[in-house]
């Protein structure tokens, strides 16, 4: 599944959509906050620009909201499968700390699945 040339492979390994060879971030692991978030601004191997026009991971935050919408809704259900005696804040106050500890994985799988929507593979 996360062989070269696949989707999967240039999202989850935070590589350049187009060669899947070039990092996206300097660093690809999301909890290095000293470096969080820090891009290349264009690929170090193939030389494609990230930041393709202005505002252009501002669709970014739609993919995030997406993925954090379908952690959120799963994880009340089971809590509220698991622990009949929850109080509803309770359950949202568990929900919203497990999205904010994904934060940084949302937000770096969002900038690489929105670049993929954009970039095609080529060898
Ligand atoms: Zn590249």
């Amino acid at each position: 599944m996360l062989t070269k040339g696949s989707k999967a492979y240039s999202i989850f390994k935070m590589k350049c959509p187009r060669c899947h060879d070039g990092d996206i971030f300097f660093n690809a692991n999301p909890y290095v906050f000293s470096k969080f978030g820090k891009m290349h601004d264009r690929c170090p191997v193939c030389d494609l620009k990230y930041d393709m026009e202005p505002g252009f991971f501002l669709g970014a935050m739609y993919v995030s909201y997406g993925m954090a919408v379908a952690i959120a809704l799963p994880s009340a259900l089971i809590l509220s499968i698991i622990f009949d005696d929850l109080k509803l804040y309770q359950a949202i106050m568990i929900v919203l700390a497990e999205i904010v500890v994904l934060m940084p994985i949302l937000y770096y799988l969002s900038r690489s699945i929105w670049l993929n929507i954009f970039v095609a593979y080529r060898k």
